[in-house]
């Protein structure tokens, strides 16, 4: 094993002997190697008139309510890399531990582009604490009724049609519809984002592996702390100094692997299929 020590071998026996639960928080870092790029790079700024935003000021509701158009063709570009990408090794192996440890097993995810349903994670066990980009909602909030995401292919300096503009409208009230995610001004909750199922979860928590995410919002961090006080394992995988990877060393039960999540994930799959076949 290159990534997971014997410490951390004993470590993880004795978590699997207890019979507690497997946790997987996920974050953009997993999804960078299905080249879907994050939204802190070139790709996430946009252009109206001769006014460069910052995705911050794109993925807001009160830019929606300015200009509902154009968050609209920013999201379905995104949307239109994300239909196109291929989960990668890290997914697939995700999937493999949810195999493995079918109810003791659950999924947090921040990422919004559904490759962990095309690796075939289950919907029952995955809590998308961001939203998704498979969904739309009404932007006047007239029902909570989510909508299939539209499927409008558009180039990044493309505009929309008249009949585009038509599908991207609320069925019921004929307001603009937004997709179903968690924007930069919106806050957590349970209805849409399942913040007390999520923090539920953490508590039956015994191990925790953080998959490519930094800890620069607040549910991933309550999370973890919440993992941390009830004495479970915390493990960082990450080839980035973050957050996360902060307070793992700080912990006696923090431990950061310093890898991709396709290079380290793999090594989990292998170590517990190991374990449960002897
Ligand atoms: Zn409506």
């Amino acid at each position: 094993m290159t990534y997971i020590d014997t410490v951390l071998q004993e470590r993880l026996k004795e978590f699997y002997e207890k019979s507690r639960r497997l946790t997987i928080l996920t974050g953009a870092g997993l999804s960078a190697d299905s080249g879907i790029p994050t939204f802190r790079d070139k790709d996430g700024f946009w252009t109206i008139g001769s006014v460069n935003y910052m995705p911050e000021e794109m993925g807001t509701y009160e830019m929606f309510l300015r200009k509902p158009l154009e968050v609209w063709r920013w999201f379905l570009y995104r949307f239109n890399i994300c239909l196109k990408a291929l989960p990668n090794t890290g997914h697939f192996a995700i999937t493999e531990l949810e195999d493995l440890f079918a109810d003791r097993f659950r999924l947090i995810t921040q990422n919004v582009d559904g490759l962990h349903f095309k690796a075939h994670s289950s919907k029952e066990r995955t809590f998308l604490i961001h939203g998704t980009l498979e969904n739309a909602r009404c932007g006047n909030e007239c029902s909570s009724e989510l909508y299939p995401y539209p499927q409008i292919p558009i180039e990044k300096d493309q505009e929309l049609t008249s009949a585009q503009i038509e599908l991207l409208k609320c069925p019921k009230c004929g307001n603009y519809l937004r997709p179903h995610v968690l924007w930069f001004d919106e806050r957590y909750n349970e209805k849409y984002f399942k913040l007390d199922s999520s923090m539920r979860v953490a508590k039956e928590t015994g191990l925790l592996l953080i998959v490519g995410t930094s800890g620069a919002t607040t549910l991933p961090q309550r999370i973890v702390e919440s993992v941390l006080s009830r004495q479970g394992i915390i493990v960082d995988i990450n080839p980035n100094e973050n957050y996360f990877s902060g307070l793992a060393l700080k912990k006696k039960n923090g431990y950061w692997l310093k890898g991709k999540s396709s290079d380290v994930l793999p090594e989990f799959v292998h170590f517990f299929r190991t374990l449960m076949t002897q």
